[in-house]
């Protein structure tokens, strides 16, 4: 089985930066009317205040590559299995 890893997002700390969507536009939209941005994929759980998604091992880098690029770092990834944190 692929590895996993579990993405968090901290979406109620969001300032509207735009820069995920800009790094990973497959992955994120980000809404200019309400200045925050979402994850695209319809599996992602969702609530007011974080979103989280479960991805495998192929969908790293490109995710790791949007993480990185938000001013805030409030996109953080989680290995699955270990529970160690990838990123920030
Ligand atoms: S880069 Fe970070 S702060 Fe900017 S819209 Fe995306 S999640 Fe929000």
């Amino acid at each position: 089985m692929p590895k996993q890893y579990k993405i968090i997002y901290r979406k109620s700390q969001c300032i509207g930066a735009g820069a995920c969507e800009f790094a990973a536009p497959e992955l994120w939209h980000y809404d200019k009317e309400k200045s925050i941005a979402t994850l695209k994929d319809a599996k992602a759980q969702k609530t007011d205040e974080e979103e989280e998604l479960i991805i495998d091992e192929s969908a790293l880098a490109k995710h790791l590559e949007a993480a990185q690029v938000c001013p805030v770092n409030i996109i953080e990834i989680y290995d699955l299995e270990t529970g160690q944190k990838i990123h920030p």
